[in-house]
């Protein structure tokens, strides 16, 4: 039975060829990671030497160009990064460029230009310091998603002062910098995308405040790079969080490029404003190869 269940999933990717879309949030080691985000650097290069000696690297661009003219070569990945941490410039970049692979890197702005952390690791912080317990961070992360941006940064100064944490960011979880995201936007095969000002989960908000959300982050990110932003990455990303109303508010702000965080892969009936991705977690490089295997139907061991 199991042998038959693998020739029909052979089959099936044989007949329905298509890219992947890889999704990473950070390369760190770190000492606690709650939400899984971080790669290790050393795994993050084991993951790239996998794309490069088995699959074709192209930029997301180009992924979705190609498969819209049935052009996709079997193999066909591009990388991506969410949130805009400093090691995407710092640990990311480098092995990238090393490593010859375009990526985009879809930045939320409102920590960057504020200069304080992601919200869901300020509620980290707090947990780390003891001023709100495992229990109470759990349900802070999901009580804070669907919130408005001023209803979100009351309770997280409520937190931060009951605790007497200081808000300016630790260095192992800062974001990039204003100058920093222009360094970054100027790296070979380096691609700015948005991702929202306060990374709410947009489905939950009038269709106005998604909108808002959407064009004030590419309207800092085209002032940090002057260069045009024309892609954004839904924040979460999952089918709760990305409503019709969500990707109606990326075309009527000008996207052309929306990716979702919904496993799947690319191919010539993808909406290209609801393009899914596989989210990688710290993998050794065996583990990464089989997933890329799977995903692509191609040999990576
Ligand atoms: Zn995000």
């Amino acid at each position: 039975m199991s042998s038959l269940a693998s020739y029909v999933r052979r089959l099936r990717s044989a007949s329905q060829p298509g890219g992947v879309v890889l999704l990473y949030h950070r390369v760190a080691d770190l000492d606690r990671d709650p939400q899984c985000l971080a790669v290790s650097p050393a795994r993050f290069a084991s993951h790239l030497a996998t794309i490069v000696r088995a699959g074709v690297p192209m930029s997301l661009q180009a992924l979705l160009s190609h498969s819209r003219s049935g052009t996709l070569p079997a193999g066909a990945v591009a990388v991506t990064f969410d949130d805009g941490y400093a090691d995407n410039l710092t640990n990311a970049a480098p092995l990238l460029v090393d490593a010859g692979v375009p990526a985009t890197m879809f930045l939320s702005t409102g920590a960057i230009v504020n200069e304080s952390e992601f919200w869901w690791d300020e509620l980290e912080r707090a947990m780390t310091a003891g001023t709100i317990d495992n229990h109470t961070y759990d349900d802070l992360c999901q009580a804070l998603r669907p919130m408005r941006a001023e209803e979100r940064e009351t309770v997280l100064a409520g937190i931060a002062a009951r605790g007497g944490i200081t808000r300016s960011p630790r260095e192992s979880h800062r974001p990039l910098r204003e100058d920093e995201v222009a360094t970054l936007a100027a790296m070979p095969g380096i691609t700015i995308g948005a991702h929202t000002h306060s990374h709410p989960s947009l489905a939950f908000l009038p269709v106005d405040v998604q909108r808002a959300e959407i064009a004030e982050s590419r309207r800092e990110l085209e002032r940090l790079t002057s260069r045009p932003v024309d892609s954004v990455a839904y924040p979460f990303g999952g089918t709760q969080d990305v409503s019709s109303d969500t990707i109606a508010a990326a075309r009527s702000v000008g996207m052309t490029i929306a990716c979702t965080t919904t496993g799947g892969r690319v191919n010539r009936q993808t909406d290209h404003l609801a393009v899914p991705r596989a989210v990688i977690r710290d993998w050794t490089g065996e583990e990464f190869a089989q997933r890329f295997t799977e995903w692509t139907g191609v040999a990576a061991g």
